[in-house]
């Protein structure tokens, strides 16, 4: 058996990456008083519809749509706003003008061809602030995607940006926009011919050269702006360049979903090749509206996990990790002794092996080794008969054994111990370890050699 095409296993390797980023954008997002939200993966298909919009490619080919067994039509989400927007009413959480700053993350689904940076089944991390209209929050919601993004050292990205004005804007430049395409509408095939006549907006993002060369001399949609529109669009740059954001201005740049207004963005990376889109975002001020609730001022981002994966520096990722404690158990006649040694150490959430495979104990001592492990207990015969543990301090090369109750004594300490290998976040290595006085641990016999 296999997976689905474009939908991956993330092996515990790479889990590792996965949770940093998730660490590092939690921390990041809350300190901007953002918190997480947790939508279904799956909705009523026409919650994208009604959304989304149709003549866009999500709608027209990338959803995946199944009918469940009490013949609703549910679709596995593309995208993350529209099921927020969708909580955002069900819920009432903007009621009295209260904002609300959220985050997200997690699966989205899309039929494409799957390629580097590409899949069926992809990661998205969003960002979305619901109930202000200030050119200042586009600017920051702009800034903590570029923060976040620095933050996991990618580099060699620009920021796009561009205002679609509103509703009634955007019809005037649609329509001179329309009367310019029309004169090219031969030249070109007829899936293109029907985005002329039905959504001209998604002709200006397409991707194929041909297009590229027809749209450089498209009448622009910032020409069509009012001054309100305008205003707006040139305060979020006064205010990006004051949170020392680059950014660079795209006439063509339109965003691929219908529901966006006035500010929108890209963070384009030039490693990906034409899966160039790191993050993507921009205002919806009626998309809530749209979907039958109040209007509600609104602006986010999506980041593409799969995409930043590829483009973050994996060696900021600190070294190994250290495991604590790794019980050996040579005989397995002993292995009820092993598991009281266990009881003890459990309450104190360090981090442990037991290892019940019967190998020997030089085996067992290599397996502790590759695992970084600071001590290794040693359960053998002479132990259990006189209820002793022995205790290898791995980085030291000494060896004491102490009574079980001594032991335990000893936990706290060999916790501070570990917590202090964390805290540096240091590869074990002998001499960056603190040393620790042994002789003073070892109550009883001391036999430390
Ligand atoms: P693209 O132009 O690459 O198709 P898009 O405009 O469809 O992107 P958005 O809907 O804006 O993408 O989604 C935001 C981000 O999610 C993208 O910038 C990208 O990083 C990521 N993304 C979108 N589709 C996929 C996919 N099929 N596989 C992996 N990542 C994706
Ligand atoms: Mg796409």
């Amino acid at each position: 058996m296999q997976s689905i095409r474009g939908m991956h296993d993330i092996l515990p390797e790479e889990m590792k990456y996965w949770q940093y980023i998730y660490d590092k954008v939690f921390h990041t997002l809350d300190s901007a008083n953002y918190q997480e939200i947790r939508t279904p993966i799956v909705e009523s298909k026409s919650l994208f519809e009604r959304s989304i919009g149709q003549d866009t490619d999500i709608i027209n080919k990338e959803m995946y749509t199944l009918m469940d067994q009490g013949n609703r039509e549910l679709t596995l989400r593309p995208e993350g706003t529209a099921g927020l927007a969708r909580a955002i009413i069900q819920h009432k959480l903007c009621e009295n003008s209260t904002m609300q700053k959220l985050w997200y993350l997690g699966p989205m689904f899309r039929y494409e061809r799957p390629q580097k940076g590409r899949q069926r089944q992809f990661h998205q991390l969003g960002l979305e602030c619901y109930g202000n209209n200030h050119p200042a929050i586009d600017a920051e919601v702009i800034s903590l995607a570029n923060n976040i993004l620095a933050d996991l050292g990618c580099n060699k990205l620009s920021i796009e940006i561009n205002s679609i004005g509103s509703n009634h804007e955007r019809a005037i430049y649609e329509q001179k926009l329309k009367e310019y395409l029309i004169k090219y509408i031969n030249d070109l095939d007829n899936e293109y011919g029907q985005k002329i006549i039905r959504n001209p907006l998604r002709i200006l993002d397409s991707k194929n050269p041909q297009i590229h060369k027809i749209v450089e001399n498209a009448p622009r949609i910032t020409n069509y702006l009012d001054i309100e529109s305008k205003n707006h669009f040139e305060e979020v740059q006064e205010y990006l360049s004051i949170l020392d954001v680059p950014f660079n201005l795209n006439h063509n740049l339109v965003r691929g979903l219908d529901y966006y207004n006035n500010t929108v963005f890209e963070i384009k990376t030039q490693l990906l090749g034409s899966q160039d889109t790191v993050c993507g975002g921009g205002r919806y001020n009626n998309l809530t509206q749209q979907l039958g609730g109040q209007q509600i001022d609104a602006i986010g981002w999506g980041i593409g996990l799969e995409r930043l994966l590829i483009l973050m520096q994996k060696n900021i990722i600190l070294d190994k990790q250290v495991n604590c404690i790794y019980i050996a158990t040579p005989n397995l006649v002993h292995v009820e002794y092993s598991l009281r040694i266990l009881k003890l150490i459990k309450p104190h959430h360090l981090k442990y092996e037991l290892d019940v495979s019967g190998s020997s104990l030089k085996k067992q001592l290599q397996k502790a080794n590759r695992k970084n492990t600071m001590i290794l207990i040693i359960v053998g015969e002479e132990e259990v008969r006189q209820q002793t543990v022995t205790i290898k301090w791995l980085n030291l090369h000494l060896q004491q054994t102490c009574s079980l109750t001594s032991f335990s004594s000893l936990i706290p300490k060999i916790t501070l111990e570990y917590q202090n290998l964390l805290k540096h976040n240091q590869k074990y290595s002998a001499k960056q370890y603190p040393l620790v006085d042994i002789s003073q641990k070892s109550s009883d016999n001391g036999a430390v050699e």
